[in-house]
């Protein structure tokens, strides 16, 4: 057997420069320490850091007046500032830069008076905060074809799409098609808001469909990256699996496979990938490990003073 890593290892720039901050916070404040939402969606990354103090909140009114909050990598609205604003808490934005990009952008287009199609999966929290970014009554979420068509608006009205940052480049693009096809006047950002580690994870989980008989991806049930990239391995044709950690994989999956692939989520760390390594190495000892150059290694977000 052998077992091929995906290119694209470990924490995104995002992910690491958000789980720095809270890191940076808890030592420079000690707790307690507040985070709205889960910081990414990992749940070793959320439970190590429950460990250490941190205390997560889905809602504002579970924070005290005063306290200090971190708002999550996957972004807020603007109404959620407003609520920290009246409680007076003390907030620290963890943010990625490049959903804050995106944010910009629903901002620009909507101060430009368009109607803006957001293209992302209706309750995922990158979505919400974004969605509170775009004027009230100009905002249509569609998730797939069938919302496009059931779009209530004008073919000749000049319309803005953006996207969340997780989706699957190739069902993105064809998204963006028809909405071009139905509204020529159409805008958006030069190609979409798909992120570079989105981009990277799937174009390696599609370089590994080349050469496995099946693909473990690594990654939480809620994390969105993570379930785009085991759906593009099935799309692939090859069996793909995902495991939040070691213990959710049973080896004789593996039974029979000559070469078995793994990738992960962007918000994974490395360590749980290095027991999944383990766990199969302890039922096929001969299995051989195979790694590629990883393309994100020098990609850093610098994080703000805390
Ligand atoms: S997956 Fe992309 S958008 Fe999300 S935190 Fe990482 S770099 Fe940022």
């Amino acid at each position: 057997m052998q077992i091929f890593l995906a290119r694209t290892q470990g924490f995104c720039a995002g992910v690491a420069r958000a789980i720095d901050i809270v890191e940076q916070a808890l030592a420079r404040y000690g707790s307690p320490l507040y985070v709205y939402h889960e910081i990414v969606h990992n749940t070793a990354v959320v439970n190590d850091l429950k460990g250490r103090g941190i205390i997560f909140v889905d809602n504002i009114d579970a924070v005290p007046d005063g306290a200090r909050l971190i708002f999550s990598a996957h972004g807020v609205a603007p109404a959620i500032i407003h609520q920290t604003r009246v409680k007076q808490l003390k907030t620290i934005d963890a943010t990625c830069p490049l959903v804050t990009k995106v944010h910009d952008e629903a901002v620009r287009f909507s101060t430009d008076g368009l109607d803006v199609i957001l293209i992302g999966h209706k309750g995922h929290e990158e979505v919400e905060g974004t969605a509170g970014h775009v004027t009230a009554g100009r905002l249509h979420i569609v998730q797939n074809a069938g919302d496009i068509e059931k779009l209530d608006i004008p073919a000749h009205r000049k319309v803005a799409f953006i996207t969340q940052t997780t989706l699957s480049l190739d069902e993105t693009r064809e998204l963006i098609l028809r909405l071009r096809a139905r509204f020529p006047r159409l805008t958006g950002p030069a190609k979409d808001d798909i992120c570079y580690a989105t981009q990277n994870r799937q174009d390696s989980v599609k370089e590994l469909a080349g050469i496995c008989d099946i693909i473990i991806i690594c990654g939480s049930p809620n994390s969105s990256n993570s379930n785009r990239l085991r759906e593009k391995g099935e799309q692939l044709g090859i069996q793909s699996i995902i495991v939040d950690n070691a213990n959710e994989l049973d080896p004789a999956i593996l039974k029979g496979k000559q070469n078995v692939g793994i990738s992960s989520g962007a918000s994974v760390p490395r360590h749980l990938v290095e027991d999944i390594v383990h766990q199969i190495r302890k039922a096929f000892p001969e299995a051989v490990i195979k790694t590629f150059d990883n393309p994100e290694k020098n990609i850093i977000f610098p994080r703000p003073e805390i």
